[in-house]
């Protein structure tokens, strides 16, 4: 009671508000997938602290890494050669392409941002950046305005420069319907047939085009996307959208960024990152959260040619390249394949989304179920006809009933429409199954 006072005073360093109002949850402890809360209680966790902890928590090989470079050194900052940060970005640029190899590391996600838009702005000499519209790309005031919910911003942030443009988001998007109506589980996303109702994506393509041709401006800096939106609520493109953006932004002068902070890392199953499922290469990359299993770590990898003006500073950050987070982050990629997380995200987050399908054909309030491996969003709605958003108050009874039930799952989207499942990668199907019976009931 005297944490939950505490907080409600806002004597926390955060605004963010606790996120279960009937009775909150205080958690003391967690293991792989599974947290307790104070009083023994177990909860399957499906959201992993904001699709964080990637290989689960407190995983013992980690752990142990952790522990090791505890004993032996802590900081030095980079200005020293220390070996684990050698060693992390060597391992970390061997997953991926060329020509994608200089890597800058930092503290989060929006300190990856912010260095990543300083380094398109110098690049390329231009200042204005697009962004889709419900991407979250950060917190800083920099990156607050690649941001595109309102409600995330301050209006004194600089969003100098930020254009939130369109989204193609193909369920609440003008075209209507997400799935092929030949397969339910296949979204017209990805859908090669050539039935009319697929084929329709080309028209976003066209919106692009026009959009590029008449509002954006002569030069640009940068297009940064999240392969998967994210807090956005699991949103995908239609095929070959980013593909045809990347062209176009390229033709204005910009680079391409793929905000990879929560699809990568093999989260999306069929790629370790969420780009290669677009077949493009971007010409940066900035990633956090999975990359270091909760524990504080961002960063950007770029190009020789890109990195190179911004090389002639003397950008300093302390902590990036800690030797204490880079054993952790060189642990975690350890992790990935030896447990074959990236492979389990595919089977168990295929069978999730057969299986939410099913509840999406029974329940009218579930609109769309979308997403790809691990990072699966349900999308409620008040009628499948209308598609109009589910009340917060509905989504709330949902969210709480669910969680009563021993499961955490978390709420995105640009209403706080759209349940968001994103555990850590090492669920099984019996979890998936927990999950199912209980949102089931839930939904009741
Ligand atoms: N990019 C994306 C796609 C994110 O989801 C987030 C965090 N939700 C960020 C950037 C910012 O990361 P951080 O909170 O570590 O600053």
């Amino acid at each position: 009671e005297r944490l939950l006072e505490i907080r409600k005073q806002n004597c926390h360093p955060m605004t963010m508000k606790v996120t279960y109002y009937r009775q909150p949850v205080f958690i003391h402890q967690g293991h792989m997938q599974w947290l307790w809360d104070v009083d023994g209680k177990r909860y399957l966790d499906l959201f992993a602290g904001v699709a964080t902890v990637s290989v689960g928590h407190c995983h013992p090989r980690v752990n142990e890494a952790a522990v090791k470079q505890l004993k032996h050194l802590w900081h030095t900052t980079a200005i020293y050669i220390h070996p684990q940060i050698q060693e992390y970005a060597e391992k970390l640029v061997s997953l991926l392409p060329e020509p994608l190899k200089v890597v800058y590391l930092t503290n989060s996600g929006s300190e990856a941002n912010d260095l990543a838009m300083l380094m398109a702005r110098l690049h390329t000499g231009n200042y204005d950046i697009i962004t889709l519209r419900g991407s979250y790309h950060g917190g800083s005031p920099m990156t607050m305005g690649l941001t595109s919910r309102t409600d995330y911003k301050y209006p004194v942030a600089s969003g100098f420069g930020c254009h939130n443009t369109m989204c193609p988001d193909v369920f609440r998007g003008v075209w209507g319907g997400s799935h092929c109506r030949d397969s339910p589980v296949q979204t017209i996303r990805e859908c090669n047939c050539s039935a009319g109702h697929c084929q329709a994506n080309d028209r976003y393509i066209e919106q692009l085009k026009e959009m590029f041709d008449t509002t954006v401006p002569h030069r640009i800096a940068a297009f940064f996307g999240e392969p998967i939106q994210g807090v956005g609520g699991a949103v995908q493109y239609p095929k070959n959208y980013l593909k045809e953006t990347y062209k176009l932004v390229r033709e204005k002068g910009g680079i391409c960024i793929a905000d990879e902070v929560q699809t990568g890392f093999g989260r999306t199953g069929s790629h370790f990152w969420g780009f290669q499922g677009h077949d493009i290469i971007p010409d940066m990359v900035t990633m956090a959260k999975g990359i270091a299993n909760g524990f504080p770590m961002g960063a950007v990898v770029t190009t020789e040619e890109i990195a190179r003006p911004f090389g002639k500073g003397l950008h300093f950050n302390t902590f990036g390249g800690n030797p204490v987070a880079c054993a952790i982050a060189s642990s975690v990629l350890d992790t990935i394949a030896e447990d074959r997380l990236q492979e389990n995200c595919a089977m168990v987050g295929t069978y999730l989304l057969t299986e939410l399908a099913k509840l999406r054909d029974k329940y009218e309030i579930i609109g769309d179920v979308r997403g790809k491996g691990l990072q699966i969003g349900v999308e409620m709605v008040t009628d499948k006809a209308s598609c109009k958003p589910l009340s917060p108050e509905a989504m709330a009874e949902i969210f709480e009933d669910t969680k009563d039930m021993g499961v955490l799952i978390g709420k995105g989207g640009i209403y706080g429409q759209t349940f968001r499942i994103k555990p850590p990668m090492c669920i099984t199907k019996d979890d998936a199954d927990f999950f199912l019976a209980v949102f089931d009931q839930a939904l009741q």
